[in-house]
């Protein structure tokens, strides 16, 4: 099916014709070894992606419900936290904490910058904080977050957590839970995993296990501890989304089938694209240290940004993001992740550079649009033209 619609924002994103066409299937029951088997596949090639030998759970949610799931089982009210942030997301995790009644101390970056893992070095190690909550990539600026040395620091304190955000990073670039000691990783569906938005994910260290163990909170849907007996047993606790996790089987298996590592740098290969047209368009890279999951463009000063992605969109069928709340209309934000093909990357910035002249001519002369197609072109391999 050939349908002209760009999606190119950081989630949802494009799925692969695999992945649609699981999605598409009659459903199956739950109960059954049809779909038992679908699942225990399923959480197999989870742990590849989450390159971690701990299981890997499925909550029937968006990814902020991993995020609420990550907090319940591994914290009690009263505990104390760091959140690091660098933007909209990491300001989800201090509110939702503080909803569940932990003290949360907060690091906070300005808007476009990473976290500087020396600067939080002393914080950390000091000790005290059940948990360090972070995103390893903050998707509302582009920025990619130093985990592992994040993690080196949290590894000295025995009583600490990595609880990290990873829904724009897993199956978006290298982020691996057990090489870099990350004890909480929470991840969505409608992102670096290439899925309809529905499912969330999970995965816990043996040092999350174990202080889990004693963890008061109250839970029931989110409770781990009867879900892993529950899987344990080929099970799950409760109904599953079936097609979802058919789908999520095709994708998972696309990523896995040609290597992770090539995985990643077909991702990387559009994000260098992405920039390369950015800079020939003389639109400067709001992160100052960009993931490969997204690229945030930064707008000159006359120009609206919510012009730009509406115009993209009624004259070309684009869809990219523009910046949210204070930096809304002030950057532009452009996904490189799911099943986008070369031709859909040239399509995309096309169509932005003609945008860009259309709206401000001064700016952008005509003459922009064929030198950053050009540009982008260098990263992309020669059937994209
Ligand atoms: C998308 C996203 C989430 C979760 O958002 P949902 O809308 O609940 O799926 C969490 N963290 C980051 C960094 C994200 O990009």
């Amino acid at each position: 099916m050939e349908t002209n619609y760009y999606l190119m924002t950081p989630g949802p994103v494009p799925l692969p014709p695999e992945v649609l066409k699981a999605l598409s299937e009659p459903p199956l029951h739950h109960r059954t070894p049809e779909f038992m088997k679908i699942f225990s596949e399923v959480l197999i090639l989870l742990k590849h992606v989450f390159q971690t030998r701990q299981p890997v759970f499925i909550h029937t949610s968006s990814g902020t419900g991993a995020m609420e799931s990550a907090l319940v089982n591994c914290l009690t009210a009263g505990d104390s936290v760091l959140v690091l942030i660098s933007g909209k997301f990491g300001k989800r995790w201090a509110e939702m904490a503080k909803i569940l009644g932990i003290n949360v101390q907060v690091f906070e970056v300005q808007l476009g910058q990473a976290i500087k893992a020396e600067t939080v070095k002393k914080l950390i190690v000091r000790g005290g904080f059940r948990g360090v909550l972070c995103q390893a990539c903050e998707t509302s600026t582009g920025v990619m977050n130093p985990i592992a040395e994040i993690a080196s620091y949290v590894k000295q304190c025995q009583d600490t957590l990595l609880i990290v955000d990873g829904v724009t990073a897993v199956g978006a670039y290298d982020l691996a839970m057990d090489r870099l000691g990350i004890d909480v990783l929470i991840s969505g569906s409608q992102k670096g995993l290439m899925c309809p938005a529905g499912m969330s994910f999970i995965a816990l260290s043996e040092k999350a296990w174990n202080i889990s163990n004693t963890v008061r909170t109250s839970r029931y849907y989110w409770d781990l501890r009867r879900e892993r007996a529950a899987n344990e047993n080929g099970e799950t606790l409760f109904s599953s989304p079936t097609n979802l996790i058919r789908a999520l089987r095709a994708a998972l298996q696309i990523m896995l089938d040609g290597g992770l590592q090539a995985h990643f740098q077909s991702v990387l290969k559009r994000a260098y694209a992405v920039r390369a047209a950015g800079a020939a368009l003389g639109l400067p890279m709001f992160a100052q240290v960009p993931s490969p999951s997204l690229t945030a463009l930064t707008l000159p000063g006359k120009i609206d940004g919510q012009k730009v992605t509406a115009h993209l969109q009624q004259e070309y069928q684009v869809t990219i993001m523009g910046g949210q709340d204070q930096l809304k209309g002030r950057i532009l934000r452009i996904g490189h992740m799911g099943y986008i093909r070369n031709q859909d990357v040239i399509h995309v910035i096309d169509a932005l550079a003609r945008t860009l002249c259309y709206l401000h001519r001064s700016l952008f002369p005509e003459s922009l649009i064929a030198v950053s197609k050009s540009e982008a072109l260098r990263f992309l391999d020669s059937d994209a033209s």
